[in-house]
């Protein structure tokens, strides 16, 4: 690697584990006193346009665009959204529609799609006054691709030096070591979360909500076997890019990382559960097509994507990779038959293609597609305790029997 794909490589490596160290201190609740927003608005047209956010107190923010796709990210602190259903699903003027939530320990962020390349005008907050709110108040202008681009340079510029002075020096313990552990630890990983709500059914019910209710039952059933320990990536409803959540599962050196989603598509007759592992080449359309949208998340949390660092070509690490692409086969295969005694699967439910989230060369990983939010009696289900249960234990089957066969202190 060049020198400047290693710093890249290290900056981002940094910027995980910082994300990771902020998110571990996340607690559940919000803050005492965190301003609430009531309401969201966008005015004006395709020239310029106003987002107004009514507050209930003062807060500093700081907002920047973003490219490929174009969009406009409003940074704030802790924030207790109350916005009326479905806000912000459509806009107006240069705001196509526009997306808000957690976004790490402390931090929400607003991120707006916009149609094309815009200049932030003005960005300020108004003291309530009288009968009024505190407004957030944001205008936007339509500008050129090249002035875009230039502002941008400019912004990066300086967020770069902004984004370098807070990092901590990242926890240099190594990893633990698995052969010592006495119950193998899986990590499960709920899908989005915060400023990412993945998809959301025609009813409002969210991906993100549901996977974390079924990923806390998950490790309720797995933990009460006493034969396995479980981490979650997120335990409350905040962002976590996906570079965090594979770093995750590799600082553990997990035995296992089960990553839980729900799915979405036009054909509201698809439903059913899928049982998907990385591949380079995906195994049929509709799986590259889901892999694309799961891979989004960052670029929905207003990320701007470092550069791939590419994968490492070290034949130490060719080995570990191809053991760890069949210990995940074989687990997903097994998930495969104890799913199908529990729930409904899609047809051909085994499946893969490029998913970011499983790409760690040394943690087995698999991702579970639960159910179709678009279909409604999936979504039936996946709100279910009942289901839930049932699925849960599913899954709990097909663990025990994976780490029977693989270590022997298990016993059956
Ligand atoms: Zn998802």
């Amino acid at each position: 690697m060049t020198t400047v794909a290693n710093r890249l490589a290290a900056f981002v490596r940094t910027a995980v584990l910082a994300v990771l160290a902020l998110a571990c201190l996340t607690a559940a609740a919000f803050a005492e006193g965190a301003p609430i927003a009531s309401d969201g608005r966008v005015v004006g047209d395709d020239n310029r346009t106003r987002f107004v956010l009514d507050l209930t107190g003062e807060v500093d923010l700081s907002a920047f665009t973003l490219a490929e796709p174009y969009r406009v990210v409003v940074d704030l602190p802790e924030i207790d959204f109350r916005l009326p259903a479905g806000t912000g699903t459509t806009g107006r003027g240069l705001v196509s529609d526009w997306r808000y939530g957690q976004f790490a320990a402390g931090r929400s962020r607003i991120v707006l799609d916009v149609t094309g390349p815009v200049k932030i005008d003005k960005a300020f907050v108004l003291p309530a006054i009288e009968n009024q709110p505190a407004r957030l108040v944001l205008d936007l202008l339509k500008t050129s691709a090249a002035a875009f681009d230039e502002d941008l340079r400019k912004s990066q510029l300086a967020r770069d030096t902004a984004n370098e002075a807070p990092v901590q020096k990242a926890d240099q313990l190594p990893p633990p070591d698995r052969s010592k552990r006495e119950k193998p630890l899986i990590v499960i990983d709920p899908g989005h979360g915060g400023v990412d709500s993945g998809t959301v059914s025609a009813s409002g019910v969210r991906e993100k909500d549901i996977v974390l209710a079924f990923a806390k039952k998950l490790q309720e059933r797995l933990e009460r076997t006493g034969k396995v320990a479980v981490l979650l990536t997120r335990t409350d409803d905040t962002f976590l890019p996906l570079a965090a959540r594979v770093q995750f599962g590799r600082d553990h050196a997990a035995d296992l990382f089960l990553s839980i989603h729900a799915d979405s598509e036009h054909v509201g007759s698809v439903r059913g559960a899928t049982v998907y592992t990385l591949s380079d080449k995906a195994s049929d359309q509709e799986a590259a097509a889901l892999a694309a949208k799961e891979n989004a998340s960052d670029l929905i949390a207003g990320l701007d994507l470092q550069q791939e660092t590419g994968d490492v070509t070290d034949i130490l690490v060719d080995l570990t990779r191809r053991e760890t692409r069949n210990f995940s086969a074989s687990f997903a295969g097994g998930l495969v038959g104890d799913l199908a005694s529990a729930t409904r699967m899609i047809k051909n439910p085994r499946r893969s293609a490029g998913f970011q989230v499983l790409r760690a060369h040394d943690v087995p990983s698999v991702l579970l597609e639960i159910g179709y939010l678009s279909n409604d009696q999936d979504e039936k289900l996946l709100t279910s305790d009942e289901w839930r249960l049932r699925v849960a234990d599913a899954v709990t089957q097909a663990v025990l029997r994976f780490f029977g066969q693989k270590y022997a202190y298990l016993g059956k």
